[in-house]
């Protein structure tokens, strides 16, 4: 009899059954095309107790009741359609568990199909890529917290372990809140990629520094709050020469166009949907929107004059350790501000829908296994970082303006740090020129105005 069932062993559905396995659960997989499942055997059966099928319905029937399948597959129809094969053969009380990236909203209404059939379904965000879904990822399970606390035990067993060693995985209570949680994580991660895809920018084009060289600067800041996954892996992607040519970097050879499979884009829609601003993270969604036009911007390129050396003659760059320090300050902001905008989505969502989901639970699931583990979790969530947090704002923000002078001079795009320069400056002017934006309002529909001088709502006829 096995725990549980896996359905998908592309990359990651392979990666968290034999995790499953390692741990000793007896683990049933099953995937569309049975070559697949059958390398997968043949490969890894002597990791422990892992034991394919080719067919569904025997998959099902070897599982201890209440069945627990877990699903990799392509997020959207793919899912859609192995759940509705699925529905015709489990029982009341089963459990399916989504691990894949789906929309929140898609995983509300299939909870709602599935109860008619008293089959709960989970939807569970998985963070780790590869080699955590392997080793240790972090897991987002939300839905009916009776079906969940039927999962955590096993869920456990496979997942990294946040800063304290305990397993990062919560029972967030509320459908859709995982599969929500995770959109957000993927948001952040879009942000903090483009972050260092900025700083690459003015390092690479105005320093004229190598890879390597770009690498050792990064490397630097290993000892700092901004220190996680994301920076580990930008230093070795930095660091990598090409197996073709030793003498190369293989980043210098990857093409610019940049792919993106829509879980950025859910974030940044879903924000302007609550009105909640995510600057930074919308600037890194269309940061690669924009990327993915290479003719375009070749033909561009021809219009726009693009400077290898400011023209300003008042302009005096500073030295690369002047700049690093700049930057090391201006990234840990940035980190900041991006976790902040992520929260910020996610608390007003959470409440929105009623669901049980604290922050510190998701920021705590988020410390180990998945792409945005930072040290910079160490200073949030809430008020009580604020003591640490607020002296180190002012010379930070300094930093921050002075990268973007230095990009600027040199008429070079950094549209995460620029985006988030504009958030954190706009959230602390007392007299934003917005009031322009009203009057205009009002001018031309009659939107009515409010006064500074007086209580009131007001409207005027601007043009006589
Ligand atoms: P892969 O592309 O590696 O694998 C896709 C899997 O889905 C394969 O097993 C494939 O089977 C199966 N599949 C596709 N279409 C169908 C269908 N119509 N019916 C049945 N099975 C189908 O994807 P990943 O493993 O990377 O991703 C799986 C899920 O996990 C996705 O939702 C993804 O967004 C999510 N995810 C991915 C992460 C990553 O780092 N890769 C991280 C976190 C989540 P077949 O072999 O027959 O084609």
């Amino acid at each position: 009899v096995n725990q549980i069932g896996i359905i998908g062993l592309g990359t990651m559905g392979a990666a968290i059954a034999r995790n499953f396995a390692r741990n000793n659960v007896k683990t049933a997989v099953y995937n569309r095309t049975t070559q697949v499942t059958n390398e997968f055997i043949e490969t890894f059966q002597s990791e422990g107790p892992l034991t394919g099928f080719e067919d569904l319905a025997r998959m099902v029937k070897s599982l201890e009741a209440p069945r627990k399948i877990m699903l990799f597959v392509t997020a959207g129809k793919a899912t859609e359609a192995v759940i509705s094969s699925l529905t015709e053969l489990l029982e009341p009380n089963d459990i399916i568990v989504d691990g894949g990236n789906s929309n929140y909203k898609d995983t509300i209404i299939r909870t709602e199909t599935l109860a008619k059939h008293k089959i709960e379904f989970i939807g569970c965000g998985v963070s780790g890529g590869e080699k955590g879904a392997l080793e240790g990822p972090s897991l987002m399970p939300g839905g009916n917290p009776t079906a969940i606390q039927q999962v955590t035990p096993l869920l456990e067993k496979i997942a990294a372990k946040d800063f304290a060693g305990n397993p990062c995985v919560y029972a967030f209570e509320g459908i859709g809140s995982g599969n929500f949680i995770k959109t957000v994580h993927n948001g952040i991660e879009y942000a903090i990629m483009q972050l260092f895809a900025d700083s690459y920018e003015i390092l690479r084009k105005i320093y004229n520094l190598s890879a390597p060289e770009i690498a050792d600067i990064f490397a630097s800041f290993s000892k700092t709050k901004i220190n996680g996954f994301l920076l580990e892996t930008t230093i070795d992607v930095l660091r990598k020469k090409d197996n073709l040519n030793p003498d190369a970097s293989l980043i210098d050879l990857v093409s610019d166009e940049a792919g993106a499979k829509g879980t950025g884009t859910w974030t940044v829609q879903h924000a302007l949907e609550m009105a909640v601003p995510v600057p930074t993270i919308a600037a890194a969604v269309f940061a690669r929107q924009l990327s993915a036009s290479p003719e375009i911007r070749q033909i561009k390129a021809g219009i726009f004059a693009h400077k290898n050396s400011t023209s300003d003659t008042a302009f005096k760059l500073p030295s690369v350790d002047v700049f690093t320090k700049d930057l090391k300050q201006a990234l840990w902001l940035c980190f900041i501000m991006i976790y902040t905008q992520g929260i910020h989505l996610l608390e007003l969502t959470i409440a929105e829908n009623n669901w049980n989901a604290p922050a510190t639970e998701y920021l705590r699931v988020w410390q180990g296994g998945c792409i945005i583990r930072s040290e910079i979790l160490t200073q949030l969530p809430t008020n009580e970082y604020l003591d640490e947090i607020t002296p180190l704002i002012p010379d930070a923000h300094t930093s921050l303006n002075n990268l973007i002078q230095i990009a600027a001079n040199f008429q070079l795009a950094i549209p995460s740090i620029t985006a988030t320069r504009d958030y954190v400056a706009y959230q602390s002017t007392p007299d934003l020129p917005t009031n322009l934006v009203q009057a205009l309002r009002d001018a031309f529909g009659a939107h009515t105005f409010a006064r500074k001088d007086k209580p009131g709502t007001f409207t005027e006829d601007w043009s006589s």
